[in-house]
């Protein structure tokens, strides 16, 4: 059986797209490939790299230059 290390400093999803995280305080939004961003309109499967460069945290509207991937 796979073994899945469950290490919160290193989350890749499949694809070896990262997630990213919103490093504003008291927002900590995490960017997900997997699921895109419903609220921005963005689909899934769209990695934090390819998401148009005004793109903003849906939680705090923070930009991408405030994000960094989680385990990098
Ligand atoms: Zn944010």
């Amino acid at each position: 059986m796979e073994s899945i290390r469950r290490n919160s400093s290193e989350v890749v999803v499949e694809g070896g797209m990262k997630i990213y995280q919103c490093q504003t305080t008291n927002c900590g939004y995490m960017y997900n490939p997997e699921k895109g961003d419903r609220k921005g309109k963005i689909p899934k499967g769209v990695a934090f790299e390819d998401l148009p460069d005004d793109w903003k945290c849906p939680i705090c509207g923070a930009g991408k230059k405030m994000f960094k991937p989680m385990g990098g």
